[in-house]
């Protein structure tokens, strides 16, 4: 086992205090910091000493994949880490965005390969072949839009904002109030030219301005398409976000985020895991390159509530957040709660992460080695040390792989 020296992502979206105070820096950070990565992703990958020398955990796995991720793993994922774990902080709503499935993937990659679009190039779509099912475990109260909200909800939020230039459009939806009705609006939505959609929006902003003036119960959902407005100013994504569920995660729950399904972080801290990819479609508030004819093939157009995971406790402590992925599973260890000096055993024939997010922790290794975590600090843990102890008076997310499974379509 070893500790963990990882990579911070600047991104204009980050926190210039959340993630610099997780790690102990001084706060505010020059740049904001949008994404601590915390694995063997190649753009970015952790660094863990071995026999002395700081060494990428790609360049790690890829000597001895067997050592590090297990004979099964190894064999499962091709000799790769499969997923990547996160601390996310968003001051500012990242991009309306979608992830493919593994068909979609490998067709598309294939296709924009042959197509000969370079892999760098700002206009392509599939970076790499695999999917990118995703779980966001909030830290903070964390707000996003995920999924198309049930029609029949969507018909009452628009038309609460008495807008006669909706009225068409509405029409689509309360004529069809299923999964077909949202691809009609929403397609139709997305390929309004830009100066009929900038009058639409402008339209719709001023309605829910008055709605929420004379009292609304949408008053959450209008709020934030006037927020995205007022960031985004002509980017349809304000309109979007009134078709997708506006939630609210308190910290300790999360969200699982399957192939095709449109999703916006608005704002807040988690914890983030996700398979190895970095195929993502956007749809909206964004600068970045929007391609809404394969948006429109890959999204998943099933409309109704999400579920919020509270997450099953197993072995009295450990919270696990049970997802179909086969590349990840994520729990959550509060060893404040257990018994003073209470020592919990880990154990996995495949590789852990460690992640301590509040407090200390101490990992020990049958070895005889003991690993101090503090807040923002990470252990690695190799396949071959199979199991760990931990103790201490703080918090750690545990990423294991997941069990093999059906990868879904
Ligand atoms: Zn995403």
């Amino acid at each position: 086992m070893e500790l963990m020296r990882n990579r911070i992502r600047p991104y204009a979206w980050g926190s210039r205090t959340a993630i610099a105070e997780l790690l102990g820096e001084p706060v505010p950070s020059a740049h904001p910091y949008a994404e601590l990565w915390l694995g063997a992703h190649p753009g970015d990958p952790s660094q863990i000493d071995i026999d002395g020398a700081p060494t990428r955990l790609d360049t790690a796995i890829a000597r001895d994949p067997e050592l590090h991720l297990g004979a099964e793993a190894a064999h499962r994922f091709h000799d790769r880490l499969p997923f990547l774990l996160k601390v996310l902080a968003a001051e500012q709503p990242l991009s309306l965005q979608a992830h493919p499935s593994i068909i979609q993937a490998e067709q598309g990659y294939d296709q924009e390969d042959a197509q000969g679009i370079p892999l760098a190039s700002p206009d392509r779509n599939y970076k790499d072949r695999f999917h990118k099912p995703e779980l966001i475990c909030a830290l903070t109260p964390f707000e996003a839009l995920c999924g198309f909200r049930d029609p029949a909800a969507t018909v009452k939020v628009l038309a609460g904002l008495q807008v006669p230039e909706l009225d068409h459009f509405l029409s689509l939806l309360s004529g069809q109030p299923d999964s077909d009705g949202v691809r009609a609006l929403f397609s139709t939505l997305v390929t309004l030219p830009q100066t009929r959609m900038t009058q639409l929006l402008s339209a719709v902003l001023a309605g829910a301005v008055t709605a929420i003036g004379r009292g609304t119960p949408f008053e959450a959902e209008y709020r934030t398409a006037l927020s995205l407005g007022e960031r985004y100013p002509e980017d349809w994504g304000a309109l979007a976000s009134l078709m997708l569920n506006r939630l609210t995660l308190q910290p300790g729950e999360a969200l699982y985020l399957p192939a095709g399904n449109l999703h916006a972080y608005l704002s807040g801290v988690g914890v983030e895991i996700m398979a190895n990819s970095d195929n993502v479609l956007r749809g909206g508030l964004t600068p970045k390159h929007v391609d809404v004819p394969e948006l429109v093939r890959i999204l998943d157009f099933s409309a109704g509530d999400r579920e919020v995971l509270t997450g099953e406790v197993r072995d009295g402590i450990e919270v696990y957040y049970q997802t179909p992925a086969p590349e990840f599973e994520l729990s959550r260890l509060d060893l404040a709660g257990a018994d003073v000096g209470a020592m919990i055993t880990l154990a996995s024939l495949g590789p852990q992460i460690l992640l301590c997010t509040e407090g200390a922790v101490s990992v020990a290794h049958n070895d005889g080695s003991v690993l101090d975590l503090r807040r923002g600090q990470s252990a690695w843990i190799k396949a071959r040390d199979r199991s760990v102890s931990v103790w201490g008076n703080g918090t750690i997310y545990r990423a294991t792989v997941g069990r093999p499974g059906e990868l879904t379509a």
